[in-house]
């Protein structure tokens, strides 16, 4: 790579809000062939003297980085997909069944963002199909009706912040989100929707790049680069049962940027 593209690769990186990049993980150590037999001990005065050698600083060697590809010019859907490939960027693709990239209409105005996929989302390769996903589908198709608006699941996009599955559903990690986080900027700077609706903290803390959670962050707009953002709860929180003040401001966020995008 010439210092000029490391140099624009970098630009981009800080454009998105990456703060730091991450090395390869170690490559395994090769295992030292077995010691040859040691020969007989020797008096040290009977050795000849060593040569001189000349002792020069060790300089630090270059890191050893993996640099996510650059938003190509004229970037699709498509050739995100197919750059993130077989993808083994971070940890999270050893306990992966299928990669979750996204699912909706491409020339959506509006986009869900979650956090991970669940296991029915590793099992089937589609985002919010488990639990959660039918509530959120509910929401959207619910509460658009009784407002009026004609919007179907299908009519919006719907993605995660991190595309495999994490072990036990943990929150995904820091280097975890920043690595698979470009990918989700290239989609939503593909898409360029009316608005962006972040479902839980993790979703509003990767696109905000902050480190409040939804009780601080609902009820106001945001933005990513120049698109509305929204923030409002997780729809797997809102299954729990002693949520209901929850509930009760999930759909008024939800009705916000449903008339904001649609009327
Ligand atoms: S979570 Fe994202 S970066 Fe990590 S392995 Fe999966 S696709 Fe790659």
């Amino acid at each position: 790579m010439t210092p000029d593209e490391l140099r624009r690769q970098l630009e981009f990186y800080k454009d998105l809000g990456i703060q730091q990049l991450y090395r390869r993980e170690p490559r395994p150590v090769e295992v030292a062939a077995p010691l040859a037999p040691v020969a007989p001990l020797v008096p040290v005065e009977a050795l000849p003297a060593p040569p001189h050698v000349e002792v020069r600083p060790i300089t630090e060697p270059m890191m050893d980085i993996t640099l996510p590809g650059l938003a190509p010019e004229n970037d699709t859907l498509e050739r995100i997909c197919s750059d993130i490939g077989d993808c083994t960027r971070c940890k999270l693709h050893r306990g992966r069944n299928k990669i979750v990239f996204g699912v909706g209409n491409p020339a959506t105005k509006l986009v869900f963002v979650g956090e991970g996929p669940g296991a029915d989302e590793d099992a089937q390769g589609i985002p919010f199909v488990g639990r959660a996903g039918q509530l959120l589908t509910q929401m959207i198709e619910g509460t658009s009706a009784k407002e009026g608006i004609p919007l179907k699941r299908a009519d919006v996009y719907i993605c995660n912040v991190v595309k495999c599955r994490p072990p036990e559903n943990r929150t995904p990690e820091p280097d975890e989100m920043e690595i698979c986080g470009q990918f989700l900027f290239r989609q939503l700077s593909v898409l360029q929707p009316k608005a962006i609706c972040a479902l839980g903290s993790t979703a509003a803390k990767a696109i905000l790049g902050g480190k409040d959670g939804v009780t601080k962050l609902r009820g106001k707009w945001h933005k990513w680069r120049d698109i509305p953002v929204i923030v409002t709860y997780h729809p797997s929180y809102l299954l729990r049962p002693y949520n209901q003040d929850a509930k009760r401001e999930a759909w008024e966020d939800l009705k916000k940027v449903l008339h904001f995008v649609y009327d």
